[in-house]
């Protein structure tokens, strides 16, 4: 098993009037090479799992294991947890701030400790699996590149860590529907190469039906479903309840069967549900 939550529970501002239970008795397992998609309403408690994933977020209460490692213990290294989880957070290319493409991808191996040529070992590679090309793009300034451009970079930062659980926060907003594609494009090759676990925070119903392999929905702070995209698909009037868009899943599941998809085309049975 990879990751392990029992009873996590999470409040913001204890004891104060702005206190807020994010987290509510949170449990779940999953194993190595699952693909997951997260999905809920805007403040359902998204973040506030994922984050606890990398130890961005550490825990309050219950207990939290990433490959057998429990890192719920207050001793445990942030750094160790990191080698473990990477986490792509929502606009990730905020956050680029060196002044080449190479050294920004290169700056959390090299504080791995890793030596010059493990480095850019990995710096190549995981351009290559972002889709962005080494030699031409490795001395440009991050901030020349278009939008799309700048998230593979984040992307990339993330990918060069070689994490056992990669963590993606809506990678996909403010994209257009190309862009879009391409990345989950590239997120679902670098899982098919095997070894990695994917978690995909999204609210886009579309994002998620086409490459994820087990769904979790959050609704106030639990994990209210756990199944199969065509299961999960099916029960729609429990997903409009918990404000999850419907309008959506019909216009993919339209476009889907129009493009002649085949990826997990046993989510067409929704049509039929
Ligand atoms: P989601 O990612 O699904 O939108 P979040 O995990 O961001 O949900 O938020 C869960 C709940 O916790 C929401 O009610 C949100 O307002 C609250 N929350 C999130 N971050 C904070 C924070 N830093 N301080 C106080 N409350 C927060």
């Amino acid at each position: 098993m990879i990751i392990k939550i029992d009873n996590l529970n999470y409040v913001y501002n204890a004891n104060t009037p702005f206190e807020k239970k994010a987290l509510d008795n949170i449990n779940l397992e999953v194993e190595k090479g699952e693909f997951i998609g997260l999905i809920g309403h805007t403040g359902s408690g998204k973040s506030t799992l994922v984050q606890h994933l990398n130890g961005l977020i550490r825990v309050q209460s219950g207990s939290l294991y990433i490959d057998g490692f429990d890192i719920s213990k207050k001793e445990t290294k942030l750094k160790k947890i990191r080698q473990k989880v990477g986490l792509v957070f929502q606009y990730p290319e905020y956050q680029l701030f060196e002044e080449t493409i190479y050294k920004d991808i290169a700056f959390g191996p090299r504080n791995l400790g890793l030596n010059e040529d493990e480095i850019k070992a990995r710096v190549i590679e995981a351009m290559d699996i972002v889709g962005l090309d080494y030699e031409t793009l490795k001395e440009r300034s991050p901030f020349e590149l278009s939008g799309g451009q700048k998230r593979r970079v984040a992307i990339a930062g993330v990918v060069a860590m070689k994490p056992k659980v990669l963590v993606l926060d809506e990678p996909t907003a403010g994209l257009d529907p190309n862009g879009r594609d391409e990345i989950l494009a590239e997120v679902f090759d670098l899982f098919k190469k095997g070894g990695i676990t994917v978690v995909l925070v999204s609210h886009n119903m579309e994002d998620i039906a086409k490459i994820v392999s087990r769904i979790l929905v959050m609704d106030k702070g639990k994990i209210v479903m756990d199944g199969l995209p065509r299961d999960i698909f099916k029960r729609r009037q429990e997903l409009e309840d918990i404000g999850l868009g419907i309008p959506q899943i019909t216009k993919f599941m339209q476009e889907y069967k129009a493009r002649g998809h085949d990826i997990n085309s046993d989510i067409l049975t929704v049509e039929e549900a």
